[in-house]
């Protein structure tokens, strides 16, 4: 069997989730969009169930899958509903939604659903991608109040720079949110995990933690107890050696300078592992970091093993995970972290800490 596999610690996830829920405070709606940032939304939803407050999705399907799943308590779709129908099986299925924009308005106005809706009112703070602005918030709080379909709504706002501590917009942002909504009643929610670890002026009744639930740290330093939750890992499938001068792989992009130990890895861009990855892209083979050589192809890459002597077919090779945190994978290939997990497929997925 391919030894490429994806091992998901979910003690790990609950760890960062206890951890989220603890420093920003009230509840926390634990975002398992996209399958979970790619680690299995099923699997992670279940593994939170007995202590997340509820549930973040992007949209209808994917909080449907969950529900057949068995999970109950809230599920907030982030985009909201894209038709009017959808909002008969938000409420059948007790789901939350986002009202961002003024044609979700009129769908609710619209609608007839068989319980009264949740809505969390999105305040266009700042960002400019989706939310009502300030100047129209309170005509669409009113409007979502008047028109009898919503039992509660829940104000809330979405960073653009909750990531980068030196900057001041997620303050101009905060102020503005405080501004729109200083005369409207209800539950507020501002914080993703940028904002979750770094701004505590953000920190309100709920929190949205995303991709730090995964232990990939969206802030600079990393010195926050975050466990990583996923391991990418695989194993040397051959070696040889390679002379000084001598060209590896797809287009020759690298060449020894020196007589070189080459392991051949079960892993490739169609697993998820970035093609764009360099020359040097920290791996670990049985625990000794050494580097990422010669171009990533489809189903397998190249590592140096010069400095791992004792290592041989079967060893066992790290992509990302606890000795080789995704983050600096992610800086490498210059991408983020989020994309990286999102990105993983094919492999095995193997689960531990479950129940
Ligand atoms: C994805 C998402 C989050 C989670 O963001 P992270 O940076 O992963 O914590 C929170 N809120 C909204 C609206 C989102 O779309």
């Amino acid at each position: 069997m391919r030894p490429a596999r994806a091992l998901i610690d979910l003690d790990a996830l609950r760890h960062n989730y206890r951890l989220a829920r603890a420093c920003h405070g009230g509840r926390a709606l634990a975002v398992v969009k996209a399958n979970a940032y790619g680690h299995g939304a099923v699997a992670c939803a279940r593994a939170l169930a007995g202590e997340a407050d509820g549930f973040a999705v992007a949209f209808l399907e994917e909080a449907l899958a969950l529900r057949e799943a068995g999970i109950a308590g809230p599920i907030l779709l982030l985009e909201g509903v894209f038709a009017a129908a959808e909002l008969d099986a938000v409420a059948h299925h007790d789901l939350w939604i986002v009202v961002h924009h003024a044609a979700q308005l009129e769908m609710i106005e619209a609608s007839q659903p068989e319980r009264p809706l949740h809505a969390w009112l999105k305040v266009n703070s700042g960002m400019n991608r989706a939310g009502f602005l300030p100047a129209e918030l309170r005509a669409a709080w009113q409007r979502l109040r008047g028109c009898g379909k919503v039992a509660e709504i829940t104000l809330m706002t979405h960073f653009a720079r909750a990531d980068e501590p030196q900057v001041i917009a997620t303050e101009e942002q905060i102020a503005a949110f405080d501004a729109a909504t200083c005369e409207l009643s209800g539950p507020r929610s501002l914080a993703n995990s940028g904002a979750v670890l770094g701004w505590p002026a953000a920190h309100r009744d709920w929190a949205r933690p995303g991709i730090m639930l995964y232990g990939a740290d969206p802030m600079p330093g990393e010195g926050h107890g975050l466990r990583p939750v996923m391991t990418l890992e695989s194993a040397v499938m051959a070696v040889r050696m390679l002379e000084p001068g001598a060209p590896l792989g797809y287009g020759a992009r690298f060449h020894a300078d020196r007589p070189t130990r080459v392991g051949l890895v079960a892993m490739g861009y169609a697993d998820g592992y970035p093609r764009s990855a360099p020359d040097g892209t920290p791996v670990t083979v049985d625990g000794v970091p050494t580097r990422l050589i010669g171009r990533v192809s489809m189903d397998m890459l190249t590592i140096d093993l010069t400095p791992v002597p004792g290592a041989g077919l079967g060893s066992r090779v790290e992509l990302w995970g606890p000795s080789v945190p995704v983050n600096r994978v992610a800086e490498a290939a210059g991408t983020i972290a989020y994309e990286l997990l999102c990105n993983v497929k094919r492999v095995r997925f193997e689960y531990r800490g479950g129940g």
